[in-house]
């Protein structure tokens, strides 16, 4: 657990971090992943206080996979949400892995520079703000 203390910190809260973590983790285990076998799972707190876990679900065709991140990003909209205040990524790989280029367009369109919490199954923890991950983004004010 010192890991969780040693982590940079967004000015969010660490158990509330755990419980986006533990729903990303219980998210993971619905991956639809026979292809890559490379098994995300994410959480997405709107500022309402729900929670929203989704995971990644390939596809023969590769190319209309979509990722765990876009998943709940999708559940959250199509439920009614708006504003949503950190999102959590949970892989089974020693390296902490980030949201892809399409997730970062899509968590910054519709969270913007909301803390990104990284995790593995191992308790090892990264807070990332999305200005750092998608420093030059376009977006509306580009419109
Ligand atoms: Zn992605």
């Amino acid at each position: 657990m010192t890991e969780l203390f040693g982590a940079r910190s967004g000015g969010e809260k660490v158990g509330e971090n755990e419980v986006l973590i533990s729903t990303a983790r219980q998210a993971r285990e619905n991956a639809h992943a026979p292809y890559s076998n490379f098994r995300v799972g994410a959480a997405l707190r709107a500022t309402s206080g729900r929670i929203f876990g989704g995971s990644n679900v390939e596809n023969a065709t590769y190319g209309l996979t979509v990722c765990a991140e876009r998943i709940a990003i999708f559940k959250a909209i199509s439920e009614g949400e708006r504003g949503f205040d950190a999102i959590a990524v949970v892989t089974d790989t020693d390296a902490l892995t980030p949201p892809c280029g399409a997730c970062r367009q899509l968590i910054w369109e519709f969270c913007g520079d909301v803390p990104v919490i990284l995790a593995n199954l191992k308790g090892k923890i990264e807070v990332i703000p999305m200005r750092e991950l998608f420093p030059k983004p376009f977006d509306s004010s580009n419109l």
